[in-house]
């Protein structure tokens, strides 16, 4: 398969060898790693995006998840357009700042206040700094195998790579998913903590399943404990449901972090949650009323105009309750095609599913819930896929050769993912 690969992409080899003189490993982003050599994307329309070499693939990639309307929703292209023209940086306050804030506050109750930044990243980082400020508190308990971005606090975990500062590792307290427990042991036995991160969804957007009980017993634990909860939406927000995971299971995070389909595929971030967290960014009037500092947070493309337009026609979209809808209702009906041909093929290995996001978990053992969704038996160890990373990789390749571009074992559908694009998809795994 490697060789047909290298003879089918050839003109991605041709780009990769100028890349890998550039950039190390020839890569810009870690999670685009594929051996030897990534494909070169050079256009996206709906559900598919054209490689240099003219192939039409299926994207499952979807802008990292990002792109829940698809590549290139009229709308979406509409609104940027007509904002090029205005200007891609007014070096001001602008009107289309305060319409996407109203609508992040209309679809989250949550969003008391608002901040925008310029990634999910920058957003984790930020509602840290915010909880630590408000509780005077040194320390954030994160779970193992959750991602929030790639800085030194949200890098902490059990075997934190090279390079992160002592401080940052030493701030992080990591403690395992879906271990109510566990969670409660360190809440009880330490004064120190500000506040906890999940992503809501489960970590690595359900790589590792988070049950919906242990999302509610964090809820649980860090209001008995006066700790604040940050859910991490980046991936969920406004995919799990028109208000994100906060509304799919019905709990009140204190701050939420958001990315990715906020900004309609454009970059960018937020940070939004409680009044009297965020107002912290807030200048006194009064100084001497209240003696705690204002929290630092700058960012020259905060809330940037086309991040603001692509943001506001995509969530005005997102209100209507359609497409998170679609795209659910979609991923249903592909896992299950996908859990019936492994079956078919006595594969070992399943398919599960969340949302609008998919696993393919090849070799995996799996147990069916009572409404036939597929879990795995056992969490992967920490940090490592449920399946190897050659197995992982064979498949992106042969899904590749069958036309299917996967994110890493799975990905994200969109509402311009339909019937016979799910169909080819099952087709291929066939394949
Ligand atoms: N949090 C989660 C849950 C994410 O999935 C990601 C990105 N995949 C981030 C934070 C970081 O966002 P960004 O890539 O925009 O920095």
């Amino acid at each position: 398969l490697e060789a047909q690969y290298e003879r089918r992409f050839a003109g991605s080899a041709r780009l990769y060898r100028r890349a890998i003189r550039l950039f190390p490993s020839g890569l810009t982003h870690d999670a685009r790693y594929f051996a030897p050599f990534p494909i070169y994307a050079e256009r996206a329309s709906g559900a598919y995006k054209w490689d240099v070499d003219g192939h039409r693939l299926i994207d499952y990639w979807m802008g990292h998840g990002a792109l829940l309307l698809g590549h290139g929703h009229p709308a979406v292209a509409q609104a940027v357009q007509t904002q090029l023209a205005r200007g891609t940086h007014l070096g001001a306050s602008h009107p289309l700042e305060v319409t996407w804030a109203e609508l992040v506050q209309r679809l989250m109750p949550a969003a008391q206040r608002v901040r925008f930044t310029n990634s999910g990243t920058e957003a984790t980082h930020l509602a840290m700094r915010l909880a630590r400020a408000f509780t005077g508190r040194p320390r954030i308990v994160k779970f193992e195998g959750h991602f929030h971005g790639w800085h030194d606090y949200a890098a902490a975990s059990a075997e934190p790579p090279p390079g992160i500062a002592r401080e940052g590792a030493e701030a992080t307290i990591v403690v395992p998913p879906n271990d109510p427990v566990a969670l409660a042991r360190v809440l009880e036995s330490r004064q120190d903590v500000a506040a906890v991160i999940i992503e809501p969804g489960g970590g690595i957007w359900g790589e590792v399943p988070t049950t919906e009980a242990f999302v509610h017993a964090v809820r649980d634990l860090t209001l008995r404990h006066g700790v604040l909860l940050i859910f991490d939406e980046v991936v969920t927000g406004f995919r799990m449901a028109p208000g994100g995971a906060q509304e799919y299971y019905g709990i009140r995070p204190d701050l939420v972090c958001l990315g990715k389909i906020l900004c309609g595929g454009l970059p960018g971030g937020a940070v939004a949650g409680r009044a009297d967290v965020l107002d912290l960014l807030a200048f006194r009037d009064d100084p001497a009323r209240d003696a705690r500092e204002k929290v630092a947070h700058l960012g020259t493309f905060n809330a940037n105009p086309l991040s603001a337009a692509a943001g506001i026609a995509t969530l005005q979209e997102v209100a209507t309750g359609r497409p998170t809808a679609i795209a659910a209702e979609r991923a249903d009906t592909l896992v299950r095609r996908l859990n019936e041909v492994l079956e078919r093929r006595r594969v070992k290995g399943f398919v599960y599913g969340l949302s609008s996001w998919f696993h393919i978990h090849l070799g995996a053992e799996g147990r069916q819930d009572p409404q036939g969704r597929w879990w795995p038996v056992r969490p992967a160890p920490p940090g490592e896929d449920l399946a190897p990373h050659g197995l992982v990789q064979s498949l992106r390749r042969a899904m590749l050769l069958e036309g299917v571009d996967l994110m890493r074992n799975g990905g994200f559908l969109s509402t311009a993912h339909a019937d016979q694009e799910i169909e080819a998809t099952a087709q291929a795994l066939d394949a």
